[in-house]
């Protein structure tokens, strides 16, 4: 519990999945043994800044399970970034690769920082500092970080070559693979960059065709215009969707009519942010949340989606772009509302399936073209949300529920034909 006595946001991942965990009488011992994390790691390292000073970072990298394969999941560089968040974003991720059947476990790292403030000759030491005080705790078999919040493909580049540099020269050009979500000329894979996005936008269209509602007759708001938010929107206006409402940390734009996304992404990428937007009217950060759309995508921070909010939503589909965007009494409210919630795990999936195909090329050093990645993209979340309908329609509980019912069938037969050491 946090000192205001509310359950800090480890505790609520863990109460989830421990809520499907009931639903199939899951052995005691498996619960037991997904309720932790299998190693929790914690570097403090210095950093030189531009003016001579010198300063210490706190770094984490928690490894939650690798029962399925090697840790994955990626690395968050953000001021609010602490321990607990880490631990819950890493449990995730167990779950998420479960779930789509990569032959992945779960893993998350972070860095309690704001990148703003530091010059890109600071960032690069940082992050070169960083991977050296993780040292043989990553690898390309053992533990593959990825972008995340506040990190790039440029931060994946840099961490590659440090760790390339710490090998030993026979072993420098095979370790491509410590981490995903690299430049595509430094060894990534086309698709990755808008994968998590493009990820988003099958959710949606499975749902569409489970409902029988067509893209093009779909208003949608998005909280958060970063990696995730900003391709989604385009992808998602592409396919005709009208995107009503965007979000992010600068402030809160709208337009009825349905706002230009490409020119908004435009925008943000010479001014920082969605303020001050000429093709849409500015409004209240709360007034995105009661806006008259079908479809609520939350693509930012956890608990941004608060019951206080859940209550002004009148549509009918939440897609929980980010990792744990809902407040648990938001998910009641919703669920009692009526309001479907396509899951993290599920809807965010698109960006570790491309990594894990990163990853795949990088072992077999051949590049996928684009039409590859994105049909087995496809391919696997398809999958994914119909093993989920599937399980909503056979146990009649919530599709957070049935993912993790997913998930936890996959580690749970691992385990059982594995059994535990020694
Ligand atoms: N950070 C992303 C996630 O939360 C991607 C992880 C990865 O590609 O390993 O799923």
């Amino acid at each position: 519990m946090t000192a205001g006595g509310q359950r800090s946001l480890h505790e609520a991942a863990v109460a989830q999945f421990h809520h499907a965990a009931d639903l199939i009488d899951l052995e005691p011992r498996y619960r037991e043994i997904l309720s932790y994390p299998k190693n929790e790691i914690i570097v403090n390292f210095p950093v030189t800044l531009d003016d001579g000073t010198l300063k210490v970072f706190t770094g984490y990298r928690i490894q939650h399970n690798n029962i399925l394969g090697p840790f994955k999941g990626g690395l968050r560089f953000h001021p609010d970034v602490d321990l607990d968040e880490v631990r819950a974003l890493a449990a995730w991720m167990t779950f998420k690769t479960a779930l789509v059947a990569l032959p992945f476990g779960g893993a998350k790292g972070g860095l309690t920082i704001d990148p703003a403030d530091y010059s890109e000759g600071e960032m690069r030491r940082v992050v070169r500092r960083f991977t050296h005080a993780l040292g043989s705790n990553i690898g390309p078999d053992h533990d593959i970080p990825a972008p995340d919040m506040g990190t790039s493909s440029q931060t994946m580049d840099w961490l590659m070559d440090t760790y390339a540099n710490m090998s030993s020269p026979g072993f420098r050009q095979s370790v491509k693979g410590v981490v995903t979500g690299k430049s595509v000329a430094v060894g990534g894979s086309v698709g990755r960059e808008e994968a998590t996005g493009r990820g988003v936008l099958y959710s949606l269209r499975h749902w569409c065709g489970e409902k029988d509602v067509r893209l093009d007759e779909l208003s949608i708001a998005v909280q958060g215009f970063g990696n995730v938010g900003s391709h989604f929107a385009v992808l998602a206006a592409e396919a005709g969707c009208v995107i009503r409402g965007v979000a992010d940390h600068t402030g809160t734009v709208v337009n009825e009519e349905g706002i230009d996304v490409e020119k908004l992404r435009v925008w943000v990428a010479e001014h920082g942010g969605v303020a001050d937007f000429a093709g849409a009217d500015a409004v209240d950060t709360e007034e995105l949340f009661a806006l008259d759309v079908d479809v609520l995508v939350p693509a930012a921070l956890e608990n941004q989606l608060t019951v206080e909010r859940a209550k002004t939503f009148s549509g009918r589909l939440v897609i929980e772009a980010a990792n744990g965007p809902t407040t648990p009494d938001a998910v009641d409210y919703l669920l009692n509302q009526g309001v479907e919630i396509v899951p993290d795990i599920l809807a965010n999936a698109g960006g570790v399936i491309v990594s894990y195909f990163e990853w795949l090329q990088n072992k077999s050093a051949r590049a996928w073209s684009f039409d590859d990645v994105d049909k087995r993209l496809r391919e696997l979340v398809w999958q994914a949300h119909d093993k989920v309908v599937h399980c909503v329609r056979e146990r009649d509980c919530s599709r957070r529920d049935a993912a993790y019912i997913v998930a936890l069938d996959r580690l749970v037969d691992v385990y059982n034909r594995r059994g535990i050491f020694p």
